[in-house]
């Protein structure tokens, strides 16, 4: 009789996320009644069997140290059944069983500077990308704009007065992490790279640089007796690619290194279909710690939405209605030439192919 196979180890990967779940959560998978949600902040889920769950979401300030990772796992402990997750978003999620400690639990997470909210038609955690901490590419951080702007932010993510949910994100490079939102913000390099002609041949594979460059900017070059690589500045768009292959194309610069906010965009199909996002406000200083003229200029698209659009309206759809000319009107943002349009001669000009083109 053959032998039963044995499972092979997983040595990669996040492990079953099944072992973690609360036990209610775990009993009752794909067997919920409806769900609803009695006040921002908190969903109440119902199953077929009778089962209630209430799940708390908080918000925190994403990078987190271990005293306040501590902190919340000891409010979980005490106030939540011991389990807690983080959504997508980073918000983070904390269970319990009865309607009884939905009260306290709220309380003790606000006595600790964590503001309940982020359901419904509120504004959600930013989603982000990783920033200074994590990456070695950025052109600013990710995060901490997060902080910033969520710091600003607070009451519309404590309550759920917008037309639809509003989703924000942040990206720190133009070409890698980050994704469709209603209001993104995103790094812009306005200059072309400058090469470090001396580190290219130690550290950068040119024909790998070579072929990263959307439109062909870049070409292998002998500089000083050395071989290296030079850009052809008329074409680069200033994308920033063929920076992570090869550090010397120094493409992050102080002050030419801007931010830039796109809006419109979602993921979801309800009420309608999916939409990419178009850039409507460029050349923002980016300004840390606080970054004061994005944050500016994210409320003015936001409370521009909020007073404007119909009731379950994402941005998308409100744009859609009232139209980019009224958009520009309604938000008192200046629009030029390069906004909006999402560039058609793309595809005849972009690398999209898998052929190398000298
Ligand atoms: S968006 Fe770019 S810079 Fe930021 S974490 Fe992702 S890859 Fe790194
Ligand atoms: S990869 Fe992007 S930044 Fe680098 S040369 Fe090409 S277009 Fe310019």
């Amino acid at each position: 009789m053959a032998q039963p196979q044995m499972r092979r180890a997983i040595e990669s990967g996040v492990p079953d996320n099944a072992q973690f779940l609360h036990p209610l959560l775990a009993k009752n998978a794909g067997k919920w009644r409806y769900h609803d949600r009695p006040r921002p902040g908190v969903l109440h889920h119902v199953a077929h069997g009778g089962d209630e769950v209430w799940t708390v979401r908080a918000g925190t300030q994403r990078q987190m140290d271990v005293w306040t990772i501590r902190t919340l796992c000891d409010i979980a402990d005490k106030y939540a059944e011991g389990h807690v997750r983080f959504t997508i978003r980073s918000n983070i999620e904390f269970m319990v069983s009865s309607a009884a400690k939905v009260g306290p639990l709220i309380a003790e997470l606000e006595k600790n500077g964590f503001p309940v909210g982020g359901t419904g038609n509120s504004v959600s955690m930013i989603a982000h990308t990783q920033g200074w901490l994590h990456c070695d590419i950025p052109g600013t951080d990710a995060s901490g704009v997060v902080k910033a702007l969520m710091d600003e932010l607070y009451d519309d993510f404590r309550r759920e007065e917008m037309p639809n949910r509003v989703h924000l994100s942040t990206s720190c490079c133009e070409i890698n992490c980050g994704g469709q939102a209603d209001i993104a913000i995103i790094v812009q390099h306005t200059k072309p790279p400058k090469i470090n002609h001396d580190l290219v041949a130690n550290v950068c594979e040119r024909p790998a640089v070579v072929a990263r460059c959307p439109v062909a900017a870049i070409r292998p070059a002998l500089v000083n007796g050395k071989p290296s690589l030079e850009v052809d500045e008329k074409k680069c768009i200033c994308c920033g690619a063929c920076y992570p292959p090869c550090p010397p194309m120094q493409i992050n610069d102080p002050e030419h290194s801007k931010l830039a906010i796109w809006v419109g965009g979602k993921n979801s199909n309800a009420r309608a279909k999916p939409t990419f996002m178009k850039m409507v406000a460029a050349g923002l200083p980016n300004n840390p710690p606080r970054w004061p003229e994005v944050a500016e200029t994210v409320k003015r698209i936001l409370y521009a939405y909020k007073a404007d659009a119909r009731p379950w309206e994402r941005l998308s759809d409100w744009v859609e209605r009232i139209g980019w000319p009224r958009f520009f009107e309604r938000t008192d943002l200046p629009f030029t030439k390069y906004l909006i349009d999402d560039w058609r001669g793309a595809r005849a000009n972009l690398n999209a192919s898998t052929h190398i083109r000298f």
